[in-house]
């Protein structure tokens, strides 16, 4: 296994190792690049097969990190962690602990914050070893409470902000009364993003795989509920993906009628060279590390200790650097993945 020489390394500026006996942690931790500050990124847990797929992981994270927070005018770089394990299995109270003694072994240069197979209450023990944790949920929120850590009606707020800059670009409305909208999963982020939408005048339409979710977008807000294959095909404005990755794909581009496409999932083209074909098709496409990173701003000011209004106006921000990527890929004939990425790298200096 190879790290320089890795399909996904990067000019990562450092990647290290982390194994304790006792507790059985195999973990990893990569810095990509600090240009801009400590390097912020979840701490992923999950079964890799071996070590190569939790290296791939880690090298492709930590890089998404460095342009997600660059694109969201974060002073911080991008890192990441994996611990190679069961989340469903093998969790411990000690084996976070020792990873909150990796994680403050690299003395800040990493901060650690929760991703999939974690959550609060694994950030809260790594908190009790290192300074370096984020969203362990302890900052006062504005007006008193405590703030549980959550990110997702952050993510939610930055993800409506975001689809109000596509529509007005794509479809020149500024207002969102009677916009038909198509939401691919109403959990945690989608059904808030579904209340934003409601509270605008939006038309909802629904679906999710887990039914009581999607029950509930329709008794709460009066959304229509549809099929799983059936949300692409809809006569909407805008298709939200708010559920999982690799969505936009050549089959479901095949029944997609929306012309714009804005939601919080990570990974929504299955592969790059989509962006293309959409740009091409005339959907304006709303890059997802771009418009999804409220959570991240959320993150940032839970640990920073901003206010809830400077918060909310940062979130804000994520409109403004959408309309600067539409505007230049409109101008330069150019995808909005490519634009975002080229503004991402100007950013943080590459
Ligand atoms: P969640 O698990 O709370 O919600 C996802 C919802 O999608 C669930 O209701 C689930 O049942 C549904 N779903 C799963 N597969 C589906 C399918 N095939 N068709 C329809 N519905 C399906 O997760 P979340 O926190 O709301 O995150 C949603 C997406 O946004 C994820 O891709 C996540 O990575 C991304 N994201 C979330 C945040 C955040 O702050 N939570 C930040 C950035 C990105």
């Amino acid at each position: 296994m190879s790290v320089f020489t890795h399909v996904e390394f990067d000019h990562h500026e450092q990647v290290v190792f982390g194994h304790d006996k006792a507790t059985g942690l195999k973990a990893i931790i990569a810095i990509h690049n600090s240009n801009l500050g400590p390097a912020l990124g979840g701490c992923r847990m999950w079964p890799y097969l071996n070590d190569e797929q939790a290296l791939r992981d880690v090298l492709r994270l930590s890089r998404g990190m460095t342009y997600k927070s660059a694109l969201a005018n974060l002073p911080l770089g991008g890192g990441k962690a994996v611990i190679i394990g069961d989340p469903h299995r093998d969790k411990s109270e000690a084996l976070f602990q020792a990873m909150g003694d990796f994680v403050d072994s690299l003395g800040g240069r990493y901060i650690t914050a929760a991703d999939s197979g974690t959550g609060v209450t694994e950030m809260r023990i790594m908190a009790e070893r290192s300074r370096h944790v984020a969203g362990a949920g302890t900052r006062e929120a504005l007006g008193g409470g405590v703030r549980d850590g959550n990110p997702s009606p952050s993510t939610a707020y930055g993800t409506f902000v975001g689809m109000r800059v596509a529509v007005q670009h794509r479809l020149g409305r500024t207002d969102l009364n009677g916009l038909r909208v198509a939401i691919q999963g109403v959990g945690q982020v989608g059904f808030s993003l579904a209340q934003y939408l409601k509270d605008a005048g939006a038309q909802l339409w629904v679906c999710d795989i887990h039914d009581a979710n999607a029950r509930r977008a329709a008794e709460q807000l009066g959304a229509t509920v549809v099929g799983q294959n059936e949300i692409y095909g809809l006569d909407v404005d805008v298709f939200a993906p708010c559920a999982m990755g690799g969505i936009v794909n050549p089959q479901t581009l095949e029944a997609l009628r929306a012309p714009i496409i804005a939601g919080a999932a990570n990974n929504q083209l299955a592969d790059a060279g989509l962006a293309e074909q959409l740009r091409r098709s005339g959907i304006l496409y709303a890059p997802d590390y771009a418009i999804n990173a409220g959570g991240i701003i959320d993150v940032w000011y839970e640990r920073s200790g901003g206010s809830e209004a400077a918060l909310r106006q940062h979130i804000e921000g994520i409109g403004e650097t959408l309309r600067e990527v539409f505007v230049r890929a409109d101008a330069e004939g150019r995808t909005t993945t490519s634009v975002a990425d080229r503004l991402a790298e100007e950013r943080f200096g590459r």
